[in-house]
């Protein structure tokens, strides 16, 4: 038999149980915040009813807590008596994590055509009565009935335009009567005629919010967050309290510190007369709380207490929604409130500060994956032409994009690798796809706390909303800013930390001030074990990353340098030479070319360890497409047009690169590393400390190993010896780890290679499946960017276990993009010496190092 709770008898249970929002009802009424009385059914009832669709005993145990309600509140569910209104409820949604918008809920649930007459009469608001019926009918036939919005939103209109009026609120008790009966008969039309039975309405809602968990948006959602599928959501049955009864009444939203900035103090939005969705739906643009100072300046203080209470009993920052029923305050709704990196990682510093948490626990109150946002760019006002258009700043950092206006463009185009906007009127949970996939959200609708501002905060995506100059068609694929025309594709530019937009790629500036965050990592230090490396492959990125506290470069690729515009033609040289002389020349120029490369590097580095990998991709990649060839048609281009067809590989990927290359070709070999050897000794001789070590890539067996250190030996002979390593990247070396760790100084995990080949996929080529392949949960997440513990970690443990038993002062790293993300390093933590990350996720990999030694 299914429990179902009111909220004093939940006492003790948790958020997996009561759902989040259950959770912050049932504290709040215990700590004595003005809550509307509720009862809760247990995510437990959700995962029965998805299984076996039906609970047994549910319907029994609502009906009896719903008495229970009657009692509390001392009205009858869905029965006016004489002055006494019915009891109308709210049945809402509420996941043990939270998943704003993602799931429905249904207000005003219990109102019947005889219940109306009953509201009119006991509030002496015929007007408000209708409204609350129409409301009803419209978001239980959209959520329930499965009718689509744009219906009821056609008649809502219809009855505007034969008013002669553009608001919702001009509309009086007869125009909102007469719409009424036009949605029930719309529904009547669509075969799904609305229940004029409250119970109906009742068990209809309770059921639509189970199946609500399925919806796409929230599978969608939990996707991209990585939260299981088998939770199953709570239900809150409320009490209805109604912010749309007049002018003294009115809903709104609140932070207890700024959840953009993080600065501390009573922060939102508020919106008069209206009904909690008409905020959150971004439909009407609410005003800053301030406003309610002059509106009900008894409640706005009350508000301020109720913050600071809130956040000293859940001891963090909330976002908390309420109501206002003529004068009267009520608290909806509260939860650790989203927040931009900047503003997680100065509440956790001032938290700890004020002494509400200890020091460890701000470190784990800020997310690792997102300090790389800290440092995002903003517009350079200097350079920056006049804005476009303005809005609100909902969310920090400069995007430059194409702009789109559907999801369906937005994965058209990044199909195409082509970074995109979304624009669209306010956004809906509808549009989550489009919104992760886009580097910049626009709105022309909407406050700081609309959709579209929360999920942008939350997934770190730079946005401005509430853009009243812009107005967007979606379908027509096209918007408007006083005449001027933006089309998809179009070039847009956006800064969310100013709210300004502009047309086409404007300059942008690197971001400053850090301060907070360095103190921070500060107190993170001590708890680190793990080194941290980074990705670096020149100077200027090597001193980025040492200044952001990289300990020096875990991967150096040295192929990058191969492609810089003046060196091409001597790798091409080089790949065209007749005989050893033509070769002996190229390889001169290019040693020049590697020798000043690792000068610099080394230079930014000095004092720390620069792991420096030979030459990796196949050597076509170094030549011009073979259209480009074609199209030149001299002597030279016929030339290289023939090497190109004989190097031409059908899988590059798998074929005559890295180690490979480097033993067949050892002249490469020797030039790299004399290059290297050669840079450290005249840095040296400047008194300088370089740390150079060099890696073989690719490797599958012992032998390559083997070979490729004597070729090193040669020349440890002549300059004495530095570290010599091997990537661990196929899963054949990481299987034969144990014969191949006596022969060398260190291995270096390169996880890019190794998840593609233990899968068996190319990155290049997975975003044709993959993408789908999430969507259907075949992969929980993205192998590519998360590393898969269970398949390619299990392959790392073995290669550190055997690695380190056939040699003991084997040192191990890991330089693939994993590197960089906090649960990847979580999980090497304990098994391995460093990782190398790019340099600004070095934040990232220092901050979960110290989560997980905490
Ligand atoms: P979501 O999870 O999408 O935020 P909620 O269940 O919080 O959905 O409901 C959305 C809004 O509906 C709330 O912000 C609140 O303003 C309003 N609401 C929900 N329940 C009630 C209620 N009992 N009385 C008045 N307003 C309510
Ligand atoms: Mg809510
Ligand atoms: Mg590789």
């Amino acid at each position: 038999m299914v429990q179902v709770y009111l909220l004093s008898e939940a006492r003790g249970l948790g958020k997996e149980v009561l759902g989040g929002k259950g959770f912050g009802l049932v504290e709040m009424a215990q700590a004595g915040f003005p809550v509307p009385p509720a009862f809760i059914v247990p995510t437990e009832a959700c995962r029965a009813y998805l299984k076996e669709g039906a609970v047994p005993g549910l319907e029994e145990a609502v009906a009896a807590k719903m008495a229970a309600l009657e009692g509390l509140v001392g009205k009858r569910f869905g029965r006016g008596e004489g002055a006494t209104p019915p009891l109308l409820v709210s049945v809402r949604s509420g996941a043990p994590v939270s998943m704003p918008g993602m799931m429905d809920t249904i207000l005003n649930l219990g109102l019947t055509l005889e219940g109306v007459g009953a509201l009119a009469r006991a509030t002496g608001n015929p007007r408000f009565a209708w409204d609350t019926f129409r409301r009803l009918v419209q978001m239980y036939g959209e959520v329930v009935l499965g009718v689509e919005a744009q219906a009821f939103e056609a008649l809502l209109e219809e009855a505007k335009r034969g008013r002669g009026v553009g608001a919702d609120s001009a509309l009086g008790a007869e125009d909102l009567e007469e719409l009424s009966f036009r949605f029930l008969r719309l529904l009547e039309e669509r075969g799904t005629p609305f229940p004029m039975d409250p119970w109906a309405q009742l068990q209809g809602a309770i059921e639509a919010v189970f199946k609500s968990w399925q919806n796409p948006r929230a599978r969608a959602y939990r996707r991209i967050y990585g939260i299981p599928e088998e939770m199953g959501t709570a239900v809150v049955v409320q009490a209805m309290v109604f912010g749309n009864l007049g002018e003294d009444s009115g809903t709104g939203v609140g932070f207890t510190r700024n959840p953009a900035t993080g600065e501390k103090g009573l922060y939102g939005e508020y919106l008069r007369n209206a009904q909690g969705e008409d905020v959150v739906a971004g439909v009407r643009t609410p005003e800053p709380l301030e406003a309610l100072k002059a509106y009900a300046p008894g409640v706005y203080e009350e508000l301020r207490g109720v913050a600071e209470r809130l956040e000293r009993h859940f001891r963090d920052m909330q976002d908390f929604e309420f109501t206002v029923e003529r004068g009267r305050l009520f608290l909806l709704q509260t939860r650790s409130g989203k927040r931009t990196a900047k503003a997680a990682v100065r509440i956790a510093v001032e938290m700890a500060e004020e002494g509400l948490i200890s020091r460890e626990e701000a470190l784990l109150r800020v997310e690792a994956n997102a300090l790389p946002g800290l440092l995002r760019p903003e517009v350079d006002r200097e350079k920056a032409p006049k804005p476009l258009l303005k809005g609100l700043p909902a969310s920090p950092g400069a995007a430059i994009g194409h702009a789109v206006f559907s999801n369906e463009a937005a994965e058209r185009l990044s199909a195409q690798g082509l970074p995109t906007i979304l624009v669209r009127p306010e956004t809906t949970p509808e549009d989550i796809t489009g919104m992760y996939l886009s580097r910049g959200i626009l709105t022309a609708r909407g406050g700081l706390t609309s959709h579209a501002a929360v999920v942008a905060r939350g997934l770190g995506v730079p946005a401005v909303v509430g853009a009243e100059a812009l107005r967007v068609f979606p379908e027509a694929g096209r918007a408007l800013v006083d005449g001027v025309e933006i089309r998809e594709g179009d070039l847009l530019t956006l800064d969310g930390g100013t709210g300004e937009v502009f047309l086409g790629a404007v300059p942008l500036l690197e971001e400053g001030d850090t301060a907070l965050l360095e103190k921070l990592l500060a107190w993170a230090e001590p708890h680190r074990r793990l080194g941290v490396r980074a990705n670096a492959d020149t100077p200027e990125d090597a001193k980025r990353a040492r200044a952001l506290g990289a300990e020096g470069i875990g991967l150096c690729r040295t192929e990058h340098m191969f492609f810089a515009q003046e060196r091409l033609p001597y790798v091409q040289r080089l790949i065209l030479a007749k005989d050893e002389e033509e070769e002996e020349e190229a390889l001169k120029h290019l040693f020049a070319f590697q020798k000043e490369d690792f000068k610099g590097i080394l230079k930014a580095m000095d004092g720390l360890p620069v792991t420096v990998r030979l030459l990796d991709p196949p050597l076509h990649e170094f030549l011009p497409s073979e259209e480009e060839l074609r199209k030149r048609g001299d002597e030279e281009a016929k030339a290289l047009l023939e090497r190109a067809e004989a190097l031409k590989e059908v899988n590059p990927m798998l074929g005559f690169r890295g180690v490979r290359l480097l033993l067949l070709r050892p002249q490469i070999f020797r030039m790299q590393l004399r290059a290297l050897l050669e840079a450290a000794r005249e840095l040296r001789e400047e008194g300088l400390d370089p740390r150079p070590e060099v890696m073989i890539p690719l490797v599958a067996d012992p032998k390559e190993v083997e070979r490729a250190r004597a070729l090193a030996e040669e020349l440890f002979q002549e300059y004495g010896p530095i570290p010599f390593g091997t990537m661990l990247e196929t899963p054949r070396a990481c299987l034969l780890a144990g014969e191949i760790a006596p022969l060398v100084d260190f291995f270096s995990f390169g996880t890019n290679d190794l998840t593609q080949m233990t899968f068996g996929l190319s990155r290049d080529d997975a975003g044709r499946f993959l993408p789908r392949y999430l969507e259907e949960g075949l992969f929980p997440f993205d192998p590519t960017e998360r590393l898969d513990e269970k398949g390619v970690g299990r392959l790392l443990q073995l290669a550190v276990e055997e690695g380190r038993r056939a040699n003991p002062r084997l040192k191990l790293g890991l330089c693939g993009e994993h590197g960089g993300e906090a649960g990847s390093v979580r999980f090497v933590e304990p098994l391995l010496d460093y990782v190398s990350a790019s340099p600004y996720r070095v934040l990232t990999a220092r901050l979960a190092a110290a989560q997980a030694g905490l």
